[in-house]
């Protein structure tokens, strides 16, 4: 779904990527699991303990970072040169475009298996289509943001001013309806195509923008050999980046065990980007999104089971 990539004009970013920082946090041991949380009885349990990495030899995560949002900083040296903060073999492992069936959950199921993490990028509306499995996401631990409502792409001049606050917003919405808490202050543009005003508003909305290092090209390959071949290809010449890749395609979920075996064996550490505060959706598009989509509830349970008198 992805076009082309567009050039931003240098002096608005400056303009959002200022009063950002990040800090670290050390990684957590994967081989440390909380016995006593195992056996308390789950209702006792705030959230599922992460089990430990059955994989010794796993790609694992180097560092966590925790990202400060305030003032929308924007990452990704396709676009945003200032905030370099990658050691050298350090990546971030970005998937656009989800949650879809069968090529989101081998995804999932991938980077379990190699006890790592990445940032999802997930369409509103999919979201709307298949929450079960953006939760299947979060439950795993991964970081998500948003990537519109319907993957316009915002440069289009066709769409007025609010129609395009309408996406950022509405797709934020939608993926915190889905997720039934809200994501990440993540955000990042369609096509990698970043109309000013745009990045100016996120900046106001304190919503961090991603661009990428790499582009995988992976919309593109004609076979997963091909998205593990030009996404190597680049990152040895980087050396470091954020990778821009896509759970929607089947292509990339086929790739990802030999790559992550690859960046494994050629010495890459993933980073796991966090951010500091969830993001504060606008109560409005929260109320569009209900009326527009008209979301059907998961319960098919009768009236009399959901509503009872307890009084009266
Ligand atoms: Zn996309």
């Amino acid at each position: 779904m992805r076009i082309v990539a567009g050039l931003i004009i240098a002096g608005t970013v400056s303009l959002c990527a200022t009063g950002v920082a990040w800090s670290q946090t050390p990684a957590a041991k994967n081989t440390t699991a909380p016995a006593a949380a195992a056996a308390l009885p789950a209702a006792a349990t705030p959230a599922p303990a992460k089990p430990p990495c059955a994989n010794p030899d796993a790609l694992g995560i180097g560092r966590v970072v925790e990202i400060d949002t305030t003032g929308g900083p924007g990452f990704g040296f396709e676009h945003f040169k200032q905030l370099d903060f990658l050691r050298e073999k350090e990546v971030v492992l970005t998937f656009d475009d989800g949650p879809w069936p069968q090529n989101t959950p081998s995804v999932l199921k991938t980077l379990a298996d190699e006890c790592t993490t990445g940032i999802f990028f997930p369409i509103g509306k999919h979201a709307t289509y298949y929450p079960e499995i953006l939760k299947q996401v979060a439950a795993a631990g991964h970081t998500i943001g948003s990537h519109t409502w319907s993957h316009a792409t915002l440069t289009n001049k066709k769409l007025t001013e609010d129609q395009r606050k309408e996406e950022i917003e509405k797709g934020f919405s939608a993926v915190k309806w889905a997720l039934g808490a809200s994501p990440a202050p993540f955000f990042r543009f369609p096509a990698l195509q970043h109309p000013p005003e745009m990045v100016t508003y996120l900046g106001t909305r304190n919503i961090a923008m991603f661009s990428c290092d790499l582009d995988s090209f992976d919309f593109k390959a004609r076979n997963p050999q091909q998205v593990i071949d030009v996404t190597m290809k680049k990152l040895d010449k980087l050396g470091k980046g954020i990778i821009l890749l896509h759970d929607f395609h089947k292509y990339t979920a086929e790739a990802l065990p030999a790559l992550l075996r690859k960046l494994k064996a050629d010495g890459y550490k993933v980073v796991q980007m966090k951010a500091k505060a969830p993001v504060e959706t606008l109560p409005q598009y929260d109320e569009e999104l209900m009326k527009d989509v008209k979301l059907p509830t998961i319960s098919s349970r009768p009236v009399s089971s959901v509503v009872q008198t307890i009084s009266e």
